[in-house]
């Protein structure tokens, strides 16, 4: 299936959708983030977002968005959203911004560890995966386990928690169930720290409206963009 509309076409009624789904939830639209993810596209096709409006891309895997990275220069930021294995820390660290997929303190320590060695004076952001659909993602901190874990969180400065990301369930009832897990983690998460937590990283090219309706401030959106993705 190919898109019917160039991806500065396709672009434009995206944000036309997010602005629509933002009224009828009576949010302002400007607390809503659009994020690109590009993964599998080339980079002409980021440049035709970019050209659109697209100042950041996601990507879910450390070599391709490095690559493009190096290929699109200054005036982008990267965004990874895809699990981050520990070996590849290092490579990720020199071109991410933010870190949507943390889900593990593991990885939470290999972070902390490349920072303090490479760049002491900077915070990575980061957002915690939460697997709010235990059925179909393997990705992500449970969330009955997800208080404890944002707590330990705490012991790793040069990590600046923002918020939750989760991937939704493909059924539309069940995603809205996830929606709702993670706005009611983020409501226990003000409380007990006292605000903070203002990241709601939720919907994708076929639930965003559920999620702009459930509080997400960040969609990302691959298909409704660039069109279907080729296998890989
Ligand atoms: C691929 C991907 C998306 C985008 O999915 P679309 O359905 O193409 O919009 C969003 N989030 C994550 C984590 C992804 O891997």
């Amino acid at each position: 299936m190919t898109p019917p509309h160039s991806v500065a076409e396709a672009y434009a009624v995206v944000r036309d959708e997010i602005r629509r789904a933002c009224v009828a939830a009576g949010r302002d639209e400007t607390t809503v983030r659009l994020l690109p993810v590009s993964k599998t596209q080339p980079a002409a096709r980021l440049r035709e977002a970019m050209a659109a409006g697209a100042t950041q891309f996601g990507e879910n895997r450390v070599q391709e968005m490095t690559a493009k990275a190096a290929e699109l220069g200054n005036g982008v930021s990267w965004v990874l959203i895809g699990h981050l294995q520990r070996n590849k820390v290092a490579a990720a660290c020199t071109v991410m911004d933010e870190l949507q997929s943390l889900d593990s303190l593991e990885l939470a320590r290999a972070l902390e560890a490349q920072y303090a060695a490479t760049r002491p004076g900077d915070q990575l952001a980061v957002l915690v995966e939460v697997n709010t659909s235990a059925e179909t993602s393997k990705s992500g901190v449970r969330a009955d386990a997800a208080m404890e874990f944002t707590r330990a969180l705490r012991d790793y400065p040069h990590l600046r928690p923002q918020g939750l990301m989760t991937v939704a369930h493909p059924d539309p009832e069940l995603a809205s169930r996830g929606f709702a897990c993670l706005a009611g983690l983020q409501a226990r998460l003000r409380d007990r720290d006292g605000g903070g937590w203002n990241e709601l990283s939720m919907g994708m090219s076929g639930d965003f409206a559920s999620a702009i309706a459930h509080g997400s401030t960040c969609v990302r959106i691959g298909t409704a963009i660039f069109g279907q993705r080729a296998a890989r």
